[in-house]
């Protein structure tokens, strides 16, 4: 391509925490990579429960040991039914101990997460960053060409479309996606507490949603409270003490005196799956392919193994001296993203829908679910392993790969 643009393997657009995990794997996977992403302070308080292989991802990347000490374990979970209806489930309780490990994952403040991958981003040689935004996205049967904003030209054998919901690179790809909005939006808050958390998180399940108190390091926890529309913005217009007051009562006390910290964010809902997770030379990851509601924290974490599976078969591709944006790679990856990802939404679809439900059926079946997870061990213990990651799932060997210097001629400073 000798039309000045400026040449790479792979580029990535959007710099959420998928797209910057995606960038940072793909540059250690020997890829010369753009990052097309605007550089600005994370806009939300949200948290991430970060389970199980996404810290030993995050680890790898050199990401980890920069935020772990401001994380908090999460050792136990507790579903606890509390949607006064006749037919409840009995409080179903997960210890990490019961399958062997310290803890099922960490729960980290995104804002810090987000700063340690963007400090490592900046480290790596092979990884380029135009802090910019991507303003076209058009693939040919060679390459795709990109321009930004600010008028830079950018060329890739295969785009990362890390853009969020409303991917310019999905719509690029003609990729469709179906779902529906739900009627429930989340509301986000911190709180600070007076009795200790005992790095258990308490998931509430009311009439209207999941409402979801996840330790943080310190006497303090990330609050998702899902509820109808009107009723999270009327919790979204009360006074920090009306707040602190309404958390109180909703978390039963468990944690004592609640005392809201600065700052809330409400999300409204959807639920969101593509058709393909790959076409013509571009790939989705993150929210860009999958958005499910907050519920058994799996959102990001899907995320995350999207970006580690990319990487993986474009380090394959370009060790073989394929193209990484040729077919058999693109195909590669719609069949190990696909069973994953349905897998979780469908789950999860359902899982919130049984609770929404005021058919007495509907409430039974829940009921009982949850009865049979909560006593019988070998089901309970499968459950948490299934939570965690996919039992099926073969992990990614990322180890870390030096891109080869022979094709920097051709990639990346080609102008
Ligand atoms: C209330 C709530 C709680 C959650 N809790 C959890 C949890 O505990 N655990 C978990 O795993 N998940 C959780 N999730 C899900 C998780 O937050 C999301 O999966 C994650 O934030 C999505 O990240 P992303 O990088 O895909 O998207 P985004 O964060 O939306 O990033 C997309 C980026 O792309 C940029 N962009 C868009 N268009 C362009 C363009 N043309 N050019 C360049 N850049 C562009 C945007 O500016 C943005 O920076 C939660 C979600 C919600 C709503």
């Amino acid at each position: 391509m000798d039309d000045g643009s400026i040449f790479h393997d792979v580029a990535v657009v959007g710099g959420g925490p998928a797209g910057l995990s995606a960038a940072i794997a793909l540059s250690q996977a020997g890829a010369y990579t753009a990052l097309i992403a605007r550089r600005a302070p994370y806009a939300d308080n949200r948290t991430t429960a970060l389970l199980g292989a996404s810290v030993d991802f995050l680890e790898t990347l050199g990401v980890w040991p920069r935020c772990r000490d401001k994380a908090a374990a999460l050792t136990t979970m507790r579903l606890v039914d509390d949607t006064g209806r006749l037919i409840r489930a009995p409080e179903v309780r997960f210890s990490a101990e019961e399958i062997g490990l310290d803890a099922f994952g960490h729960n980290i403040e995104n804002r810090t997460l987000m700063a340690a991958l963007e400090a490592r981003a900046a480290e790596l040689a092979n990884l380029t960053r135009y802090d910019d935004e991507a303003s076209t996205v058009i693939a040919d049967d060679t390459a795709v060409s990109l321009r930004t904003g600010n008028g830079n030209s950018i060329s890739a054998r295969l785009v990362v479309g890390a853009d969020g919901r409303h991917s310019l690179c999905r719509e690029a790809a003609g990729i469709e996606v179906t779902g529906r909005e739900l009627q429930q939006s989340a509301l986000t808050f911190n709180i600070g507490h007076s009795r200790p958390h005992r790095n258990i998180s308490t998931e509430f399940h009311t009439p209207q949603g999941p409402c979801v108190f996840v330790p943080l390091p310190g006497e303090r926890c990330s609050v998702v409270w899902v509820a109808a529309p009107k009723e999270a913005e009327r919790l979204m217009a009360l006074g920090d003490d009306e707040l602190s007051e309404a958390a109180e009562k909703q978390s039963h006390s468990i944690l004592g005196r609640v005392k809201v910290e600065a700052g809330r964010n409400l999300f409204p809902l959807a639920i969101e799956r593509p058709r393909q997770f790959a076409r013509h030379r571009i790939v989705l990851v993150g929210e860009a392919a999958h958005v499910i509601p907050p519920i058994g924290a799996q959102g990001l974490n899907l995320g995350l193994r999207d970006g580690a599976d990319i990487a993986e078969i474009v380090r394959d591709a370009l060790a073989a001296g394929e193209d990484p944006g040729a077919p058999a790679a693109l195909r590669r990856y719609d069949f190990k993203r696909r069973a994953d990802v349905l897998s979780r939404t469908f789950a999860i679809d359902l899982a919130n829908r049984s609770l929404l439900s005021d058919l007495l059926p509907m409430q039974s079946i829940r009921a009982a679910g949850l009865h049979l997870i909560g006593s019988i061990g070998p089901l309970r213990r499968l459950a948490m392993r299934e939570g965690l990651a996919p039992s099926w799932r073969a992990r990614p060997t990322l180890r870390e790969t030096p891109a080869d210097p022979s094709r920097e001629a051709t990639s990346h400073s080609s102008k």
